[in-house]
């Protein structure tokens, strides 16, 4: 079930002049990857996934598993790799053919015995690398002994090596990254030497990708790149926009001064005060913090501010500086008002508010 009158829209057209734009920010011969982890950044995966596909992207992307999964019973046919994969899912993965991303000795030996178990020959795995993030990654001191364990099996190979940069879109912390892309050479040139074979190795995300051309190495990985939210931290306006949450007026009323607004009667009129309900809450994944006039929406290219409390299923705004009536369209974030600029008017960051748009709220698509 999914309501009808709040809508997220994607922006299919757009989706493809992003791809085009990064794809020209790409030496000949470097491959792209589509990371459509968290429901593609909040869209829809494998509707994402399959136009990126037409496209003839090289390699897509997951979080974990059963986004792997989803995507392979969409009908998804290019690589997959899997950036955390759980030991538990270690079956299920090589099922779907999907790559897991090694990150521990511990990972590794799990699922080389899984994949002997299944008599894999040379299944494609990628070695991830910490080379400042802190996050997960094997340390340059673990190449060694990875490369044991790699020479006493033929059920797994190296298909990639890769890390992840902690900060490529910021410029003030350009020595750290540096740092990061030297290290992270040292290590693929010490593992390459020692592997025999050639492994793609990538290591740039988008910000990494538009800051750090020198870097792109053989694969690239982009996400937001795809999603381009009007991103707060890259400010490549290039890049469009591809969702649009969009609502109507519900109702209207006129309140005089000192009657209020919401639950806890949070806002309270001081003169004579226009308010439209929208059929938008918590639950469609606004959150409590856009409450108080900190969120707005817009309405007949007017801001619309937030009174008071945020409800589970509604929010109240205040109309009375604009014109507008009941049915009117209401705009939450769209390619101009973007959700990275609504969301940092109410102190939070884009991510936060496009995955989180819930599935009640139903996703359309355009290609115009
Ligand atoms: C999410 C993620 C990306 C994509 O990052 P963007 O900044 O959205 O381009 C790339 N690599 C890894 C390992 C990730 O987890």
């Amino acid at each position: 079930m999914s309501t009808r009158e709040t809508v997220l829209e994607i922006n299919l057209a757009h989706l493809t002049h992003n791809y085009e734009y990064l794809k020209s920010k790409l030496n000949p011969g470097v491959k792209l990857l589509a990371v459509v982890k968290a429901a593609g950044y909040g869209s829809d995966a494998a509707v994402i996934a399959k136009h990126l596909e037409r496209l003839n992207v090289d390699y897509f992307a997951v979080a974990y598993a059963p986004e792997g999964i989803a995507l392979r019973e969409a009908g998804i046919q290019k690589p997959i790799l899997v950036f955390h994969p759980q030991t538990v899912n270690f079956l299920s993965l090589i099922k779907y053919r999907l790559e897991p991303s090694m990150y521990s000795m511990r990972v590794l030996k799990e699922f080389i015995s899984i994949a002997e178990s299944l008599d894999q020959d040379r299944y494609p795995v990628h070695l991830k690398f910490n080379t400042g993030l802190n996050r997960i990654g094997f340390s340059k001191d673990e190449v060694d002994q990875c490369i044991s364990m790699l020479n006493n099996t033929n059920a797994i190979m190296v298909q990639s090596l890769f890390s992840h940069l902690a900060a490529s879109e910021d410029h003030t912390e350009k020595k750290f990254t540096l740092k990061q892309i030297n290290a992270f050479k040292r290590i693929t040139d010490n593992f390459t030497d020692q592997l025999g074979y050639k492994p793609i190795v990538h290591q740039c995300n988008t910000s990494g990708i538009l800051n750090y051309p020198e870097a792109h190495i053989d694969m690239v990985r982009t996400g937001i790149g795809l999603y381009g939210f009007g991103n707060e931290a890259i400010y490549d306006k290039e890049l469009k926009p591809i969702a649009s949450l969009k609502s109507i007026i519900s109702q209207i009323h006129v309140l005089s001064a000192g009657e209020t607004v919401g639950y806890n009667r949070a806002f309270t009129a001081t003169a004579e005060t226009r308010t439209a309900t929208i059929p938008i809450g918590h639950a469609d994944g606004i959150g409590r913090h856009y409450g108080h006039k900190k969120g707005f929406v817009m309405i007949n290219h007017k801001k619309a501010y937030i009174l008071g409390n945020v409800c589970m299923d509604m929010i109240m705004v205040d109309i009375t500086e604009i014109e507008c009536k009941e049915g009117d369209e209401v705009i939450l974030f769209d390619s101009d008002v973007t959700a990275a600029f609504v969301a940092e008017h109410a102190g939070t960051i884009s991510y936060e508010l496009i995955t989180g748009i819930a599935p009640r709220v139903k996703r359309v698509f355009v290609d115009k």
